[in-house]
């Protein structure tokens, strides 16, 4: 009964709304009759448009609209709504910082730097550096504060000011953003002047980046980010596995990153990487580190430039207080290493590779001494069985002794598709939430239950290693391409890498018996 009850407020409810808005379309229409057909706007009368409503409202000239971030939609006959309208994001922390500073120093002028994209539509200011990738037309830009705003020719007259004294052009003409702040009933009100190459004004619509606090709200419910807010990853290996992981974990929320690569990102990678060729020549982790910046700014990243292999004392240090490691690189000495600081550290590890020319590929979780570790599963036997994917220069000059040439080792490089490895990087991101939100109230709880093996392989095809396998077709009895597979796989006891610890276990269950 209270939920019919509630059911019926909610249709009335969206009644009464409908009913609003018909009044209000009634209103626009009206207006836009009478500017159309008049040929001229009425003289007391102005319609704005409200970004946060997307509503169109009809407003005597001096009433002030509701929402501050409102503008004045006067070109509509001529060139649509947004016509020359241009959208101005900030970030709400950066203008905090020179509002403080505004307060404590007067300090009223500020110079920034605004990147412009699609010929003025979009511009993105910034007071300090940004962390994210940027990219966009570098413009000047000046953020005033003023005591007040005065009416609409004393702030035209203050931008007009500014364009003249402070921005005057020596090379060609180029747009600029004019930003003005002001405190009116205690509450930061603000206006945006785009000055346009040939000279002329236009207001723009300011909109703001928040603070970290909301940056995530949209995702909570289904992950518990204020959770993963605190979790630590360390990410080794930033190829086109490694860096999708990392993404994928930051917009889940995780809030603190260790990446570690010594690779730079090279034409040869760029097709199957996150990062583009706007970032050629850069360390991986740093090119990484910036795209992370951009799902979200306030997240913790340290990096690492160091082969693990000559560095497994840096190494160690860089990940032992990690909560999570994921081991993406492509070399199983280093695989090996990273197997070692896992159980040294007791700390749940997911190694992650792709099979020759990524056919498929297959996830390890080490969790030390509570399942296999690398050890009780990479055997001889198993990796001469499951060959991995060799897809850059480095790692087949390893694989090949000293006196096979470099041009017959650059042929033995066989690169898979990008959209055979996002599979495997997917699966290693679903089993590092589970593993982080293990035990709490999360959104994947039930996830848990499914994801109970250590061991898990993928085919992307049916070649090599899944040639003789069947055909998909109507099948899911039999195992096919493009299905995940969990398989069994106990903890070798008497493992040279994890076995001893057994002993030790064993050793302190006898001297409480
Ligand atoms: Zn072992």
């Amino acid at each position: 009964m209270q939920e019919f009850i509630e059911v019926i407020r909610g249709t009335v409810e969206i009644v009464e709304t409908a009913l609003e808005v018909t009044n209000v379309i009634q209103e626009v229409h009206n207006f836009l009759q009478e500017t159309v057909l008049g040929g001229k706007t009425p003289p007391d009368q102005q319609l704005i448009f409200d970004p946060m409503t997307s509503e169109l409202v009809v407003q005597r000239k001096n009433e002030r609209p509701s929402n501050p971030d409102a503008v004045v939609a006067d070109n509509i006959a001529k060139e649509g709504f947004f016509g020359e309208t241009s959208f101005v994001y900030m970030h709400e922390d950066q203008i905090s910082t020179i509002y403080q500073r505004w307060k404590v120093s007067q300090i009223n002028q500020v110079p920034a730097v605004a990147f412009g994209f699609d010929e003025g539509e979009v511009f993105h200011v910034y007071t300090s550096q940004p962390k994210a990738h940027f990219a966009g037309i570098p413009v000047t830009s000046i953020i005033q504060f003023l005591p007040q705003f005065g009416n609409n020719d004393e702030v035209l007259n203050v931008v007009n000011e500014i364009v003249n004294t402070r921005l005057y052009q020596h090379g060609k003409p180029s747009y600029n953003v004019i930003v003005l702040f002001t405190i009116e009933e205690d509450k930061l009100q603000h206006r945006v002047f785009i000055k346009q190459p040939d000279g002329s004004l236009n207001e723009g619509i300011v909109k703001f980046i928040p603070e970290r606090s909301e940056l995530y709200s949209r995702s909570q419910g289904l992950l518990e980010t204020s959770l993963l807010e605190d979790s630590k990853v360390g990410i080794v290996g930033l190829g086109s596995g490694g860096s999708s992981v990392a993404i994928e974990l930051a917009k889940a929320g995780i809030g603190n990153f260790v990446l570690i690569d010594f690779d730079r990102v090279e034409l040869g990678n760029v097709a199957r990487h996150t990062c583009g060729t706007g970032d050629l020549g850069r360390y991986k982790t740093k090119a990484v580190r910036d795209l992370l910046y951009g799902k979200n700014p306030y997240l913790q990243v340290e990096t690492a430039e160091i082969d693990i292999n000559t560095n497994l004392e840096q190494t160690k240090l860089l990940l032992k207080d990690c909560d999570l490691i994921i081991a993406a690189t492509d070399n199983n000495r280093s695989r090996f290493n990273l197997n070692s600081i896992a159980l040294e550290y007791e700390i749940t590890t997911i190694f992650g590779r792709a099979l020759t020319r990524a056919c498929g590929g297959d996830i390890l979780r080490v969790r030390p001494f509570a399942g296999p570790c690398l050890a009780c599963v990479f055997t001889k036997d198993f990796l001469e069985s499951r060959q991995e994917e060799v897809s850059q220069f480095r790692q087949a000059r390893e694989d090949n002794p000293a006196y096979v040439p470099d041009n017959e080792v650059k042929a033995t490089v066989q690169v898979g598709l990008s959209s055979d490895i996002l599979p495997i990087s997917n699966m290693i991101v679903k089993l590092a939430l589970v593993e982080l939100s293990r035990g709490k109230d999360s959104g994947i709880k039930s996830l848990e239950e499914d994801l109970i093996a250590d061991f898990y392989i993928w085919a992307n095809r049916r070649d090599n290693t899944y040639e003789s396998w069947p055909k998909m077709e109507y099948g899911s009895k039999t195992p096919s391409v493009l299905r995940w597979y969990g398989a069994k796989w106990e903890r070798n006891l008497s493992c040279a890498v994890c076995g001893e610890r057994q002993d030790t276990i064993n050793g302190d269950d006898s001297f409480f018996g």
